[in-house]
């Protein structure tokens, strides 16, 4: 069942700009998709008119499998947008994530339960009290989230969720986003980097700069595709970049993927310059004609 089908999405801003042009999405239920592409590329304008906060010019959206209006899946489609301020508008940020929940009636039990799990989960718990206006810049972002969480989406629609947000925070933001995928939530994360969407999306739309989407396709399949990423002034992630240039047959996308398929025994033995180089090396295993398969000795032990 599809979450989102959208078709021949055109977006014009009214200085005349077209941010959208002949878009269309299908984002099943249960899906994580990353909506890639370099900056002014219209990722934030797809996003926008996906979630329903701006209305095509052309073009029509589903949600669900019904050619409803956005504003009657409010309460299972959240949008995150970049800007903080727009979800941070109340006295305090305990207030700010009671607010969506409020809107839908909920049990206060039910609604304390949440904002105490979520401020737990994004590192929100000594700044519930706090005014949002006081918070630092990432700070803002998690509170922005964790308001858009908290009203329990079916589908989330995230614009560069870890944009400007540090290591840890960043982990504890792709954790939660990987909980909720796990619970079945339909996850669309927009973003430039394409070092962060192997860790969000299995499917990707990569939108050129015209307003245009250049392909659609698996992750792996996009993520490797060094001259269609650079026709979208994108480049591969970095770990692609190492084990391409090393020839290796499958090439991972993360350095987990990596550091599995690294097998240390396989390296020492499979490299012909890790004994050929070595002036160490007897002159018998500089020849590398045999020393590929099998473990490593203590002549062939290392890369140094
Ligand atoms: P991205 O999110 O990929 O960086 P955007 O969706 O923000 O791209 O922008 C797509 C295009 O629309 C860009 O050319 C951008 O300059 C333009 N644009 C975005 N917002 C506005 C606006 N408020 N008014 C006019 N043009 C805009």
């Amino acid at each position: 069942m599809t979450a989102i089908e959208a078709a021949g999405l055109r977006y014009e801003y009214p200085d005349g700009t077209v941010g959208l042009d002949d878009v269309d999405v299908t984002v099943d239920r249960g899906e994580r998709v990353a909506l890639l592409g370099p900056n002014g590329a219209g990722k934030s304008t797809l996003l926008g008119v996906l979630g329903g906060l701006l209305d095509p010019d052309a073009g029509t959206r589903r949600y669900f499998g019904a050619a409803v209006p956005p504003e009657e899946v409010r309460d299972r489609v959240s949008v995150l947008t970049q800007d903080p301020s727009e979800y941070l508008f109340n006295p305090t940020v305990r207030e700010d994530m009671e607010y969506g929940p409020a809107q839908l009636d909920l049990p206060p039990a039910v609604v304390d339960d949440r904002v105490a799990r979520l401020a737990d989960r994004l590192g929100l718990k000594g700044l519930l009290d706090r005014p949002p206006f006081c918070l630092s810049g990432g700070q803002q972002r998690r509170a922005a989230l964790a308001s858009a969480l908290t009203v329990d989406p079916d589908v989330l629609l995230l614009d560069e969720p870890v944009s400007n947000v540090d290591a840890a925070n960043r982990a504890a933001v792709l954790r939660l986003l990987a909980e909720w995928h796990d619970d079945g939530v339909t996850t669309v994360v927009s973003t430039p980097d394409t070092e962060l969407v192997p860790h969000v999306a299995d499917r990707v739309y990569l939108l050129d700069g015209d307003g245009t989407v250049a392909a659609v396709g698996p992750t792996r399949e996009v993520l490797t595709d060094r001259d269609l990423l650079a026709s979208c002034d994108l480049a591969v992630p970095q770990v692609v970049e190492l084990f391409d240039r090393a020839g290796a047959d499958r090439v991972p996308l993360t350095v987990d993927e990596a550091v599995d398929a690294l097998d240390p025994a396989g390296l020492t033995a499979d490299s012909p310059d890790a004994t050929a180089g070595s002036p160490d090396a007897p002159a018998d295993d500089r020849d590398d004609g045999d020393t590929a398969a099998g473990p490593p000795d203590a002549t062939t032990d290392g890369w140094d």
